[in-house]
């Protein structure tokens, strides 16, 4: 059994990681935000909640997130372990979550701060059939315009500097206190996130002794 938290800032790679981990060690992967987008698509209470909650340019309650975390590991369907992703989000959850269950591991992808905005500012998205780009990883063959339908590729809506800035600030003002308490206890495993994905992969399965094949 191996539980992992994964924790990043956004254009880390985090989501990437966490698919290739769960995918060869038969992990659950939990992702807090997969999770609120599966509520708002489907309509529920809690959907609503949460559409509302962004609308107004609020985060999501604290309680709502361990709920939400608390739930899924009580089917208890992790034959192999789990591996989460957007939670512990502070302090007190990190407390909550220690008192609740053995960590075999956090896994840190670190990435500086430029480097995030170099990342996330490349982002485009085809505003004609919603196709993701990356004008760093994966540019489109005629500048601007989407290689599947040709339509004109935007930046997000959220993705303008502003948005970022208050992102990575309250980013690092609630994850880096939780990084500190995980690094005392000596769970912490921190990898450079630069490089190509296969390479994050590598560093981050020796860092936790897991097999590389
Ligand atoms: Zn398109």
């Amino acid at each position: 059994m191996r539980k992992y938290v994964i924790m990043g800032a956004q254009g880390s790679g985090k989501g990437t990681q966490a698919a290739m981990l769960a995918k060869d060690f038969d992990l659950v992967h939990i992702s807090v935000g997969d999770i609120f987008r599966w509520h708002v698509q489907s309509h529920t209470k809690l959907g609503a909640y949460v559409r509302r909650t962004i609308a107004e340019g609020e985060l999501v309650g604290d309680d709502r997130v361990e709920a939400v975390v608390r739930d899924r590991l009580e089917q208890h369907d992790w034959n192999y372990g789990f591996l989460i992703d957007g939670f512990p989000r502070n302090r007190r959850q990190a407390e909550f979550f220690l008192e609740s269950y053995d960590i075999d591991g956090v896994i840190h992808l670190d990435l500086p701060d430029e480097e995030v905005w170099r990342r996330v500012l490349a982002r485009r998205l085809c505003s004609r059939c919603g196709l993701d780009y990356n004008l760093i990883a994966h540019s489109p063959q005629n500048q601007g315009r989407c290689d599947v339908c040709g339509g004109e590729l935007v930046s997000r809506e959220d993705d303008t500097p502003e948005a970022l800035t208050a992102r990575l600030r309250d980013y690092h003002s609630k994850t880096d206190p939780v990084l500190d308490l995980f690094r005392r206890k000596e769970y912490v495993i921190s990898v450079d996130a630069r490089p190509d994905k296969a390479t994050v992969q590598a560093a981050i399965r020796e860092q936790l002794g897991l097999p590389t094949r």
